[in-house]
């Protein structure tokens, strides 16, 4: 496991910390100038040999994306990269940090991605309620401007302050200009997006890794990891840990109690621990304890590692008042557009709020149960399953707090730990400004 600055990370290797963003003389000391491996055929290949899996939550190939791109590309349509930073999991941390601590790498991912796919176009799409990073990339744009192999225009976009601002159809209707709004779509983005043209939308730690790939070769990548899921893996801790907000990188085979002891503070297992992000899963302490950080193995049990996110429940906090508090702000964060995320999760919120507030019973538990499965796949994103996901596993593994709140109105605990919610309604305007004007 590394952190920012350890020698042995693979990402988060470098200067530490408080020495800000690495420059681009200091990255290319460290890592040794970027030579392709070949041609593009040459390149898909070592991408497709890495076995690469987005970072961003879905964790989808990244050389699937890479060739539905380089196949639909045309003369009048040529490809595009975004490097999605939108990063919209309020307690995530780990693609912030690496856009504003090694934005060299991240860029060296994003070039490696157009230059597989013969992009014209890079977007480097950044949360815009983070003016520091919009800045640093610009000093690394102008570093880069002297050295640079690569003919591809880049573009810095700042993404809207919303939850669903970074799912791929919503990333291209910020560029189109129409706002962060998600879209079912027959054909991927990947063939079809931003105005047409074939869009590569990738997360930031994925193009980090893209650039090491290109770089050290798909051998290399896969000594870390696992044969399901390759390369290291970014966590932000959250919840009741020591250092709120720390990016972890786990390298090798380590479990999320070795990863919680040396990081989080712990010394044996929390009694809940929500995983993947808001969106995610809670899971009980003492199976995670002893589990792999591992996005295969985790897969494989039903769990998704999504974001990265790791948050134990802090000692006597009320995982059901969390619970009802993160739901509160995905119900808030629904685009608006389909009656059952937009209606059916502030119900679902509500109904959960009654549970913790003493006055439903084990009939309105069960209902809820139903509730929650009736939400999933009735969107046109994935949102509504997220907020589904949160509360199903809270009925199960938060079932004894959940008793002491029909039975006498509550458990004792409270809300407590570091689970981060944006200031309602803060990012709501700001994408109307937003569009293809900027790029
Ligand atoms: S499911 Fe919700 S967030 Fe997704 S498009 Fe529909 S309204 Fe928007």
């Amino acid at each position: 496991m590394a952190t920012l600055g350890a020698p042995w990370g693979r990402l988060l290797a470098g200067p530490p910390a408080q020495h800000g963003a690495e420059d681009l003389a200091s990255h290319e000391r460290r890592m040794g100038p970027l030579q392709l491996p070949g041609d593009r055929h040459d390149l898909l290949g070592t991408v497709t040999a890495a076995g690469l899996l987005g970072r961003g939550g879905a964790e989808f190939p990244l050389a699937v994306k890479l060739r539905t791109a380089a196949d639909a590309a045309t003369m009048t349509a040529a490809p595009l990269v975004v490097v999605n930073g939108s990063e919209g999991e309020p307690a995530s941390r780990k693609d912030r940090t690496l856009l504003e601590h090694r934005p060299h790498l991240v860029l060296d991912g994003a070039e490696v991605a157009a230059a597989a796919i013969g992009a014209t176009d890079i977007v480097v799409y950044v949360h815009a309620g983070r003016p520091t990073t919009p800045a640093v990339i610009h000093r690394a744009l102008a570093q880069r401007a002297v050295t640079s192999w690569s003919a591809t225009r880049i573009h810095v976009v700042e993404a809207p302050d919303r939850y669903v601002a970074g799912e791929s159809s919503a990333v291209v209707a910020v560029l189109e200009g129409r706002g962060p709004l998600p879209s079912p779509r027959r054909v991927p983005v990947a063939a079809c997006g931003v105005e047409g043209r074939p869009t590569v939308v990738a997360n930031v730690e994925t193009m980090a890794h893209l650039a090491l790939v290109a770089r050290f070769g798909p051998r290399w990548f896969g000594e870390a990891g696992t044969e399901g899921a390759p390369g290291s893996t970014l966590l932000t801790l959250a919840g009741g840990v020591s250092v709120p907000g720390l990016v972890v990188e786990a390298l090798g085979p380590v479990t999320f109690g070795e990863m919680l002891r040396s990081h989080g503070g712990w010394a044996g297992p929390p009694a809940a621990v929500l995983v993947g992000g808001y969106g995610g899963q809670w899971v009980e302490g003492d199976a995670l304890w002893s589990a792999p950080v591992d996005r295969a193995a985790l897969r494989a049990v039903g769990t998704r590692l999504g974001c990265g996110l790791v948050a134990p429940l802090p000692p006597g906090a009320c995982g059901l008042a969390v619970t009802v508090r993160l739901l509160r702000y995905l119900a808030g964060e629904s685009a608006g557009q389909c009656g059952p995320c937009m209606y059916g999760l502030p119900a679902l919120a509500d109904a959960l709020g009654a549970v913790a507030s003493g006055r439903a019973g084990r009939g309105e538990v069960r209902r809820l149960g139903r509730a929650a499965l009736s939400s999933r796949g009735r969107g046109d994103c994935s949102h509504p399953d997220g907020a589904a996901d949160l509360v199903e596993t809270a009925l199960h593994v938060l079932a004894d707090d959940i008793a002491a709140h029909v039975r006498r109105g509550t458990c004792g605990g409270h809300a407590t730990g570091w689970f981060p919610v944006p200031a309602d309604g803060a990012g709501r305007a700001a994408w109307s400004n937003l569009g293809n004007d900027n790029w």
